[in-house]
């Protein structure tokens, strides 16, 4: 999509601090992390939110998960814990419309999320 953020940023329009790349999924750092390590997984597809998947995309989906588990693991968090969130919508707390997973951690994470 032209005019969407985070597709500019996958097709290298827009600059970012990559951290993986492949066919189906892109990321990068985020650029007001909220924690020491702060990635966002995307998909190259233009999915709007996790209410836009369709019958097809649970392999992308499932994607998503796995390379952020693996940036985890590179970035030296993995064993002591993490946190993946995606916001949906207003009240998720969603400000860019394509679909990304927050990868956080470094920093110890709380519950209720705020
Ligand atoms: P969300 O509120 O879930 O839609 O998260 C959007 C995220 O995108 C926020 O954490 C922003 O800091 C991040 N963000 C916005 N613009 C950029 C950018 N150009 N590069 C990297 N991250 C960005
Ligand atoms: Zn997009």
């Amino acid at each position: 999509m032209r005019d969407c953020l985070f597709c500019q940023i996958a097709a290298k329009a827009v600059p970012a601090t990559l951290v993986y790349e492949d066919a189906d999924v892109v990321a990068f750092d985020d650029i007001q992390p909220q924690a020491p390590v702060h990635v966002l997984v995307v998909p190259r597809k233009h999915i709007p939110s996790l209410n836009d998947l369709a019958p097809g995309d649970e392999a992308l989906a499932g994607k998503l998960l796995r390379v952020a588990a693996s940036i985890a693991r590179a970035r030296g968090v993995d064993e002591r814990g993490w946190r993946a969130v995606v916001n949906t919508n207003r009240e998720g707390g969603q400000i860019v419309f394509h679909l990304h997973l927050h990868l956080l951690g470094g920093r110890p994470m709380f519950w209720p999320p705020g």
